[in-house]
């Protein structure tokens, strides 16, 4: 009843196309939505990339093949592109946090097709540094995955993982000191609550994998039984 009257009063505005929306929940209307660019099959049974063939085609690709992840399978569901790109520009760097909605609606539609997460126990982020999450006030990992967890009625945990090591941005490195970087900078808080568990990582942005693939080692090396990764977006050539 309230949002009616907050609705009528101001009316939600959608972040694209300026469309006046009825739910005042959301930031992006239907049409909108429709644009943004869902990845589509085959893709790496690891990493999640896309792969040239036949949609059932079920392979791993050579990054894979070379140097295997730790992670059991990552899934991204939408083309790193526009709105998209910059819609995620506005809930890090703006901190329009209610787009974590929109995002999360996004999501469970991807993740409903491919019947990602089914068995999952746990739903993780990945942590920021305390200096780098002092500065950037919030953790957009952490948004997203709490929004997930209570959507799917999963329990989410926004302390199980840790960031102990403050390291250079991974946006700005190469591959391979993308690893060196992140190696050992991450800690668990008990592994008692991963042992035996389907754990699912969920981040906005898939690049190169380095950061979700040394959470997933510690996960593994803890006793997780599985770890899926989620995230919204990915790179095409990523
Ligand atoms: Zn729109
Ligand atoms: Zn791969």
């Amino acid at each position: 009843m309230l949002g009616v009257l907050i609705n009528l009063l101001y009316p939600a505005l959608c972040r694209v196309c300026s469309k006046r929306i009825n739910d005042f929940n959301r930031n992006i209307c239907g049409d909108c939505a429709k644009k943004i660019k869902e990845r589509l099959p085959p893709f790496c049974a690891k990493c999640g990339r896309q792969l040239k063939g036949e949609p059932e085609l079920m392979d791993t690709c050579p990054d894979c093949k070379k140097d295997m992840p730790y992670f059991d399978r990552a899934w991204s569901a939408y083309h790193y592109d526009d709105p998209l790109k910059s819609l995620i520009h506005d809930f890090k760097y703006k901190k329009i946090t209610s787009l974590s909605t929109d995002f999360t609606d996004l999501i469970i539609n991807f993740m409903k097709k491919y019947n990602i997460g089914r068995d999952c126990q746990l739903i993780l982020s990945i942590p920021m540094h305390p200096d780098r999450l002092f500065k950037r006030e919030i953790n957009h990992s952490d948004i997203l995955a709490r929004n997930l967890g209570k959507r799917m009625g999963i329990p989410y945990s926004g302390n199980t993982l840790k960031k102990t090591k403050n390291t250079l941005l991974q946006s700005k490195l190469k591959r391979g000191a993308r690893i060196k970087n992140l190696h050992l900078s991450f800690s668990l808080k008990d592994s008692s609550g991963v042992r035996n568990k389907n754990i699912l990582l969920v981040d906005d942005i898939f690049t190169t994998g380095s950061t979700v693939n040394e959470c997933s080692r510690l996960l593994k090396n803890s006793g997780a039984r599985r770890v899926e990764i989620i995230t919204l977006a990915r790179g095409d050539n990523a």
